[in-house]
């Protein structure tokens, strides 16, 4: 493998200037579980200069105000996995994070690496989107916040310039009453999913979805919503009708690749089955049951 320079600057403005010098030959890592595997590998270009975040420890928080969260760009997804705020309000995020990888990958990396990873399959991005995520962004001309559908570009490509970096993501309030996470892969540990499904829903009293969010992962060249599905559940009571309707929704919104580690027939099947899923038990944690 081609050598490069390493280091950890002290500060975010640093780390800034530091991208800039390098011009787009420079390379950043949180936790480095994604980047240099991919190196290791040789599916990412080895860079001249890696500049880890390590020593931004002020970048480590998840602040809960007001029913808002904000979680900074070195929180590990074990400390995502654990929050006991985003077990309770933001479950899908919390499972999303726990079928990430092993334990030590969990240590270690973070969930803004996942999200910057811009995996189609990354399993915490797909749950960001169910949740209205915003990711905050900083770089030499300021910092700005966009919806994290936005983000994405294509398989393993952000709107992020070379000389950005994510420093937060943000769960705005809103009061989920039941979310879920629900994966297939080809085992249970340290593999990517074959596919995925994230829903959201807020339920009145009387069991009637107000708002819902359905997100796909490894459906797509990003991760992606399913309006069809969204539009159909709101403003009814979950039932086995509307859940064939969800179903029927999600696949034909797919547009999967075949891999080794699924067909794209497979992997369409799959989106209708789990996002019904994932509707089932994020309206049951609704009701309480
Ligand atoms: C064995 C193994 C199993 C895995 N299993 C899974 C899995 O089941 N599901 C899954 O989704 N992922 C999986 N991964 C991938 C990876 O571990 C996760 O995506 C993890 O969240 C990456 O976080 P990190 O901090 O280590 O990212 P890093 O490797 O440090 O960075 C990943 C990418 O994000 C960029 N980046 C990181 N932080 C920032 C920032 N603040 N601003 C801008 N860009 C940034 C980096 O430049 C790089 O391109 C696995 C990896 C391995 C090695």
């Amino acid at each position: 493998m081609k050598t490069f320079e390493y280091t950890a600057p002290d500060s975010l403005d640093e780390a800034i200037a530091l991208l800039a010098k390098h011009g787009g030959k420079a390379a950043l890592i949180a936790g480095a579980t994604d980047m240099m595997q991919r190196m290791k590998i040789g599916e990412a270009e080895v860079p001249d200069c890696i500049v880890s975040l390590s020593k931004l420890h002020d970048l480590a928080y998840i602040n809960v105000a007001d029913g808002a969260v904000a979680i900074g760009a070195l929180t590990s997804l074990a400390n995502i996995e654990r929050h006991d705020t985003i077990r309770e309000h933001c479950t899908v995020l919390a499972e999303a994070a726990a079928s990430i990888g092993s334990p030590q990958i969990r240590n270690r990396g973070t969930l803004v690496g996942n999200v910057c990873s811009a995996s189609p399959a990354a399993d915490a991005a797909v749950a960001l989107l169910a949740l209205d995520a915003r990711v905050k962004i900083a770089g030499s001309d300021g910092e700005k916040q966009i919806d994290i559908g936005d983000f994405y570009t294509g398989p393993r490509e952000s709107c992020l310039e070379a000389t950005q970096i994510v420093t937060e993501i943000a769960l705005p309030a809103k009061e989920w009453s039941g979310s879920s996470y629900q994966r297939t892969g080809l085992r249970r540990a340290m593999d990517c999913c074959v596919a995925s499904a994230a829903v959201a829903l807020i339920v009145n009293a009387d069991g009637e979805i107000s708002a819902a969010r359905v997100a796909l992962g490894a459906m797509a060249p990003t991760p992606i919503r399913v309006p069809a599905a969204e539009e159909a559940l709101t403003g009814q009571v979950v039932g086995e009708q509307l859940l064939a309707k969800v179903a029927a929704a999600a696949s034909a919104a797919a547009q999967p690749i075949s891999d080794i580690r699924g067909s794209a027939e497979y992997r369409k099947d799959l989106a209708g089955v789990l996002a019904r899923r994932a509707v089932g038990t994020a309206y049951k944690r609704s009701r309480g049951s």
